[in-house]
């Protein structure tokens, strides 16, 4: 064997074991990929070629001779033009490569290479090629490096990512070995070269794990951003059902208080009214579970009372269980202290869910609500169970019972409404507040849900939140209200008619406008007592509005934001902005009447 086959030998040995691992890897498809694979291949062509020359060389057989050495300068000149193109593509923005043009390049220097001829020389290391043909794979390289130049310039710099740094070092390296192997022709630098920087690539920039995390990455990015499309989604729907669930629940509200009205008509208003408020539990339901999936569900402590929560609960699954014969049992333990700091409106959403499904799935019998404390320090630990003698849960079902949108014993559930969603929420949010659920169940007998969350005790001195005073007792028409003016803004004419029917019930006078900019005009000639200022309003929102009003210093009207916007938070949010109250839609009556209470009754 020649000196000089000393590194293309080594090479080989490498080139052999490179294509082995990475063919037989799984690997992501894509652009760079199929590139790199040319590098690959070709490079083992290159160096099988290599030995070719080197035999042909010694024993010159004319035209196969000729063949074998042209044959591999266009193998050379193949693997060249690969990795300049590799290069563009991964420095330049818009990932595309210009195949005609670069097809048309590489077989004009292919073409010239076979016209143009070769001559051998000996050296002392072994046969090598020199002549016309060898120097336009030198030009051809010079020519793509060019480009890849040009490229960089039009693009102004190029897209600068981890991978350029060793490309830079595998151009530099390709440079140095250029000139050498022009000071040394007999040394056969260049291929083993090529198989030190594909084999270099392959464990920095192209190992197939490297880019299968790479894809993997790129696809948990985009599933992340189809999730939040996801939840945009529902919670721009639940903003839109919101609307039209005002009108409905509006317009039944203004009915049922009208006085001569026949049995039927009134009953048929109340199941109208009811069927509304199964629809907005449902619209919040799907709202929750999407903000929790979304970890935008966020746990909001205030001080409250607990045994006020209490109470509502005991009267909500009152008028839950209705006609049914069925015991409510209450015992809550008076260990309790008055105020706790927490999440109320969530630990009153997880209790009501448990002891919803107590009144739905349980058909006689009784339904035990029991909760007592276990206090340590500052911190008092709820425990709240709920137990059933109804229809109970079968052992395997069990774990079911939390998936979201599942339901169990459907066929027998067939009357029973519900999404499936309940359990889910509850779960969750049981988790979000560090609490436990645990459920025990017989099936046909009953079945006992254990919820325990840990609440901070607070002083019995503190003030407790607004939001549990705005029930009021019922208002009655005062004449001190009679004759008020307030303004109605919003951009849909059905959410005007709604207020001005609820609020004309008061004997108040109702004016309104569509949008923020023809608010900002009539608050300059009329004086108003309140104002109810929709928010999401195309060009100005209420918001927007609502802090130009403010620039004017001497405006004092109330303003009540009323909103479709009605997540978790979203009442904080707004109070924070600056407004005097806060109001969702669909219009709850008693949350009307204590605005109205409030802004207007001027005792
Ligand atoms: P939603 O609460 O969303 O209106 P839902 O009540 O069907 O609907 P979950 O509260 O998640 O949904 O309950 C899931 C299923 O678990 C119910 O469909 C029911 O089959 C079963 N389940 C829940 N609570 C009880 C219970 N106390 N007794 C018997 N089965 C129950
Ligand atoms: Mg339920």
């Amino acid at each position: 064997m020649t000196t000089g086959l000393f590194f293309p030998t080594c090479a080989l040995f490498f080139s052999i074991l490179l294509n082995i691992i990475y063919f037989s890897k799984e690997r992501v498809k894509n652009e760079e990929n199929k590139l790199y694979q040319f590098l690959v291949v070709s490079n083992l062509f290159a160096l099988l070629f290599e030995y070719a020359c080197t035999y042909f060389s010694n024993n010159y057989i004319p035209i196969v001779s000729d063949i074998v050495l042209k044959t591999y300068l266009i193998l050379l000149l193949v693997w060249i033009s690969i990795f300049i193109i590799y290069m563009i593509y991964i420095t330049k923005k818009s990932h595309k490569i210009l195949k005609p043009f670069w097809i048309g390049a590489i077989s004009v220097f292919a073409i010239s290479i076979l016209l143009f001829p070769l001559s051998f020389e000996q050296t002392i290391y072994g046969p090598t090629i020199t002549g016309v043909s060898v120097n336009i794979v030198y030009l051809a390289s010079f020519s793509f490096i060019t480009i890849w130049v040009g490229v960089c310039f039009v693009n102004r710099g190029f897209y600068f990512n981890k991978k350029i740094i060793p490309v830079m070092v595998y151009i530099i390296l390709g440079m140095i070995t250029s000139v050498i192997q022009k000071i040394v022709p007999g040394l056969l630098l260049i291929t083993p070269t090529e198989t030190l920087i594909t084999f270099l690539m392959y464990f920095t920039i192209e190992n197939p794990d490297v880019k299968m995390i790479e894809a993997l990455n790129i696809a948990k990015v985009q599933a992340e951003k189809a999730n939040q499309a996801k939840s945009e989604f529902l919670s721009n729907m639940s903003h839109e059902i919101r609307t039209p669930l005002n009108a409905i629940t509006g317009f039944a509200q203004a009915l049922k208080e009208e006085e001569d009205l026949p049995d039927r008509v009134k009953e048929d208003v109340n199941d109208i009214l009811m069927a509304s408020e199964s629809l907005l539990e449902i619209v919040n339901g799907v709202l929750d579970i999407s903000k929790i999936e979304a970890n935008r569900l966020e746990i909001i402590n205030n001080n409250y009372n607990p045994y006020k929560i209490f109470n509502d609960l005991v009267v909500l699954t009152k008028s839950r269980i209705g006609e049914k014969p069925i015991e409510l049992i209450v015992n809550i333990d008076e260990t309790i202290p008055k105020v706790l700091y927490g999440d109320h409106t969530r630990v009153k959403q997880v209790i009501l869910n448990i002891l919803t499904n107590a009144a739905k799935y349980t058909k006689e019998g009784h339904i035990e609500f029991k909760v007592s404390s276990l206090i340590k320090g500052d911190i008092c630990r709820l425990i709240v169970s709920v137990e059933d003698t109804g229809i109970g849960i079968k052992r395997d079902k069990i774990d079911k019972l939390f998936n979201k949108f599942e339901r169990l014993d459907e066929d027998r559930n067939t009357t029973i409404e519900g999404t499936g969603l309940g359990l889910a929420i509850t779960k969750k949010l049981v988790q979000l507040m560090h609490g436990q659920l645990v459920v025990q169940s017989v099936y046909g007998k009953g079945s006992k849900f254990t919820v325990s969350i840990d609440q901070k005790i607070a002083p019995s001195t503190v003030k407790l939140e607004d939001t549990l005073e705005v029930r009021k007792e019922d208002l009655q028409k005062d004449k001190d209200i009679i004759g008020k003016t307030v303004l109605v803004v919003d951009d849909n004419k059905l959410n005007i008619k709604v207020a001005t029917r609820l609020l004309e019930d008061y004997g108040i006078k109702v004016d309104s406008c569509l949008s923020g900019f023809e608010c900002l005009e009539k608050i300059k000639t009329i004086k108003y007592d309140l104002i109810f200022m929709d928010d999401m309003m195309p060009k100005m929102s209420g918001t927007e509005t609502f802090h130009k009003l403010k620039e004017d210093p001497n405006f004092n009207t109330p303003v009540v934001v009323l909103t479709a916007n009605a997540i978790a938070g979203m009442e904080e949010k707004y109070l924070s902005e600056g407004f005097d109250s806060y109001l969702s839609k669909p219009i709850e009556r008693k949350a009307l009447d204590s605005v109205i209470n409030k802004y207007l009754n001027n005792e």
